[in-house]
């Protein structure tokens, strides 16, 4: 049975060099970073080295490090948090309407306390255009909320300008990296944020891990109460096989990001020649340059996207329609109603995306495979 994921976008497979780094904390070095003995040091160590290598690895100060569960409790807190302390300087956010949920449905939230959110829409190529951002901001706004990769089409946004203007205006800038960091470079000080979110199964660690960039000086209040445990900002006990994870899975990525994104290139770019020639009336959605790596997204007018998904799992390929948080909400994905794609090509959509252990002959088997399926669900039209 043949076994080819190319699903990376959802999540990637933990690294094995990365698990061997974390095995000795579940047994013989396991101890909680808040005791005082020599077990608890020995984590406490890993703990805070881990928290360098992440910082030095995104341009931040170890001290701007907040470990959490993963991305979507960090753009929860980066949100929350900013409302908190920022309410009475404003209530106005800003952000673009198609990112991820764990920003849209905290803003949701929002709303229904008196805040004001604007959702941009981006343009036709899944792009949101830094002139959008500026028009909608006001003298109130507190707030700007905008991915570095849309997680569904891969379009890689003008974070960097967006950054400098937030800047210029005393607005809070929150970047959801979870799609970039370890894939293309990501620099806190070049984006200009002062919140970064990430998550460390997205490149090659384990589920369940992630961090949050708070940038030095910026008001941003405790989120979970209880315990000094970083900075006494987020309490409980560290997660220290997950963040030895996390720094190692970093550590990797620094020497082979710059190896793996040519070669995910290619094969991406393979894909995308693929369909668009041979198979009639598909689409590609999201920039065709400005688009991560890894990232190849399509529409099939007339073909059911959870079909087809089904069709390739029975020829043991993982790929997706877009969002696996949004998989059996029978709606088209809010991204690409955003992009004003039709019901039906937003139904008939299709996310491919590559990673570090994706081969020629996956792609091979894969570009074959995808062809029939899709002839053969035109026919049952
Ligand atoms: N933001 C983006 C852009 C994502 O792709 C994801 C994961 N699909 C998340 C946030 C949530 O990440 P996590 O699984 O770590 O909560």
């Amino acid at each position: 049975m043949n076994d080819v994921y190319l699903d990376h976008a959802a999540t990637t497979p933990c690294d094995p060099r990365v698990l061997e780094a974390m095995r000795p904390f579940f047994f013989a070095q396991s101890g909680n970073a808040s005791s005082p003995h020599k077990r608890g040091r020995q984590a406490r160590r890993a703990l805070e080295e881990a928290r360098e290598t992440l910082a030095a690895f995104i341009g931040a100060l170890p001290t701007e490090i907040v470990f959490t569960s993963g991305a979507s409790e960090s753009n929860n807190h980066a949100i929350f948090s900013t409302a908190k302390a920022l309410k009475g300087r404003g209530k106005h956010i800003v952000t673009a309407a198609i990112e991820h949920h764990s920003v849209l449905e905290p803003l949701h939230q929002l709303e229904q306390d008196g805040f004001q959110v604007a959702f941009i829409k981006p343009k036709s190529d899944g792009i949101i255009a830094y002139e959008d951002i500026k028009a909608a901001l006001r003298p109130d706004t507190i707030l700007v909320c905008l991915a570095h990769a849309n997680n569904e089409i891969g379009t890689i946004q003008p974070v960097e300008e967006v950054g400098i203007l937030c800047r210029e205006r005393g607005i809070y800038f929150l970047v959801d990296a979870t799609q970039t960091v370890g894939h293309i470079p990501v620099n806190v000080k070049n984006i200009s944020c002062d919140f970064l979110s990430l998550s460390a199964h997205k490149f090659y660690g384990p589920q369940g891990v992630g961090a949050l960039y708070i940038r030095q000086g910026i008001e941003c209040p405790a989120f979970i109460l209880g315990g000094d445990q970083e900075r006494g900002r987020r309490a409980g006990t560290h997660n220290i096989t997950g963040i030895v994870g996390l720094g190692k899975a970093i550590k990797f990525c620094n020497e082979q990001m710059l190896k793996d994104a040519p070669r995910e290139i290619i094969l991406r770019d393979r894909v995308i020649d693929f369909v668009l020639n041979e198979i009639p009336l598909a689409v590609i959605n999201g920039h065709r340059q400005k688009r991560l790596p890894n990232n190849a997204h399509f529409s099939f007018p007339g073909i059911n996207g959870e079909d087809l998904v089904s069709a390739l799992d029975l020829a043991g390929i993982a790929v997706s329609m877009g969002s696996a948080c949004t998989w059996g909400r029978l709606e088209p994905s809010h991204v690409l109603k955003a992009m004003d794609l039709t019901d039906r090509m937003a139904l008939g959509s299709l996310r491919v995306t590559v990673g570090r252990c994706t081969t020629e002959q996956d792609i091979t088997y894969f570009l074959e495979q995808l062809k029939l399926k899709v002839s053969q669900l035109c026919k049952n039209e």
